[in-house]
Order: C-alpha cells, then structure tokens, then sequence
C-alpha cells in the first residue's frame, strides 16, 4: 500500500506539507444553481475549516500556512502543496481561478496544486485552465465522490450522477491531471459491501489517489438536525477499523491512499466523538490497519 507522505518524499525529494488555502468561492449546491442547503454532511465553512482567511491574498495565505507549520518543522527541508480546500474550487469565472493558481503554482515553495471540486464544475474552459497550470506544476483535482450508490447519493444532496464523475475523472486523465477521489464511510444506509464497492470502483477508474474519510456529523448541517433526532446513527471505533481493513485491502499499490481518517473541526463535531482523539485513531490505523496482512 502506497501512503501519501511516502509517495511525496519519493516524489519530491522531501517532506511536503498540504496548505489549505480559501479562494472564496461557493458551491453550486449552496448558491441555488441545484440547491441551497449544500450536501447533508456539509458544514458552514463548506469543509474548508482549516482553510485560511479568503481575504488574504494567495501568497499571503501560503506565507500563513508556513509560518503555522513552521514550529512542527524546524529545520528541516521542505516544500508544500497549494490546496484550495473550501468550497466547489473550480466553480468561479475562469479570470479569477487563473489569478489564483497562477499566483499559487508561482510560489518557489508550491511543489503542486490541489484543488478540491464537483465533477460537474468541470468545463471545456477549466479543463484547458488546468492543463495549461499542470504544464508548470503538477495539478491534483481532487474530487468529492463519496459514494457510487445512486440511492445514497440522493440522500446526501451530492447532485450529479455517476456518470458525471465518470467523464470528469476520464477528461481529467486523458489530459494528464490527477485525480484523487474522496469517498466517505459511515454514509447511512450503507453496508460494508456498499462501501467496499465504492472502493473498488474508484480504484477501477484512473485515479491517482484515494481519500477515506469517517462520517463526521458536524453542527449546523441537515445530517446533525437528523442525528439529533435519531434517524441515522454514525460508526463505533471498532466498525470503522474493520471497515478501513476491508478497504485498504482492495487498494492497488498504484493509488496513492490520502488519507484514512476524518479530518473534521473538533469545535463542530457532534458525532462520533471517538474521532476527536486523533492521536489514539491514528496509532490503531497504524497497527491494526496499515500493518494487517504484514504479521506485524
Ligand atoms: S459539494 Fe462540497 S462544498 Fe458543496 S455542499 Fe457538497 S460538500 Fe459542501
């Protein structure tokens, strides 16, 4: 299995930093062109939380980054990666999304640029935008599928259908861009089977990258209002390393694995509390996750 900090080194020669910056953009599913309330899970900050003031420049927002990780780094050589986190990324004229990675990818310290968005906010116009940035640097699309399940798909608000991830991540490809591809565990109604399908799925499509993340149920979203009320119920400790067990296996050594946790702000989260202690999630991944299979 291929982890993201391991394929970085090898790639750039150091360790890389994620920066995630705030391009101040919305989401068509929050600005009424399919729907107003965002995706069920959404949050307020539309899952940029770590995201930095969109009111900085993108230079300044890197220099921030920097200077954030800088006690956690010291010395040491390092470069970083420019992440339009929050909201649809590619969703805003095409002027302003080639002021903003332009500016980022010219930063001497960006070794590439990440971009997380919808398929369906993918045009002609953009994919030309980002083939010409994927000539300077490498460029991520990084999309949030989160499930192949229709069913699911409408229960969470996501959007579009299936088909529309399809030809987004087959022009993204064709045109040499990397696409890595967010799927989320715990979705309710699913079952492990529902889950270790979309795995695979995701693996049989060229993708680059994989993130799993936990369902978190965050304050102020739909998902909470329904929690609240004990209509969905989120994953044990437990279920969820059996879970990302099953997953990791399937994984082929080509796909980079992004991430396996969540990743949510701990001053929203409702649910499951258990993932606030990332440090203990984090060492069972380590041991009962990342080592199983190996004998260790
Ligand atoms: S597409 Fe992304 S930003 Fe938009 S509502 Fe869904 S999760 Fe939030």
């Amino acid at each position: 299995m291929l982890l993201l900090n391991d394929h970085l080194k090898a790639r750039f020669g150091c360790k890389v930093y994620k920066i995630a910056l705030n391009g101040n953009f919305t989401c068509p599913n929050r600005d009424g062109t399919l729907g107003t309330g965002g995706c069920i899970f959404c949050s307020a900050g539309g899952s940029g939380e770590f995201a930095s003031d969109p009111a900085l420049s993108v230079s300044d927002q890197i220099e921030e980054g920097k200077a954030l990780l800088k006690d956690k780094i010291g010395d040491r050589e390092c470069k970083y990666i420019a992440y339009f986190q929050a909201y649809t990324g590619t969703y805003a004229p095409i002027g302003r999304l080639k002021a903003l990675y332009t500016e980022a990818v010219e930063h001497p310290d960006i070794v590439a640029l990440s971009i997380a968005t919808r398929p369906d906010c993918l045009s002609d116009e953009v994919l030309e935008l980002l083939s010409r940035i994927n000539d300077i640097k490498p460029v991520w699309v990084e999309l949030g599928l989160q499930t192949i399940h229709e069913r699911t798909a409408d229960y969470i608000r996501r959007g579009y259908g299936l088909n529309v991830y399809d030809e987004a991540v087959k022009k993204l490809s064709d045109r040499g861009i990397e696409v890595i591809t967010h799927v989320i565990l715990g979705l309710p109604g699913e079952s492990l089977s529902d889950m270790t399908e979309t795995v695979k799925y995701v693996c049989n499509s060229p993708v680059s990258g994989i993130k799993l993340q936990l369902l978190h149920v965050l304050k102020g979203t739909d998902l909470a209002r329904e929690y609240e009320e004990g209509r969905v119920r989120v994953l044990s400790e437990d279920e969820y390393i059996d879970i990302l067990k099953e997953c990791v296996k399937i994984i082929p050594e080509r796909i980079v694995i992004h991430r396996l946790t969540g990743d949510g702000d701990k001053k929203l989260l409702i649910a499951p509390l258990w993932s606030a202690d990332k440090k203990h999630v984090r060492n069972r991944i380590q041991k009962e996750v990342l080592n199983y299979g190996d004998g260790k």
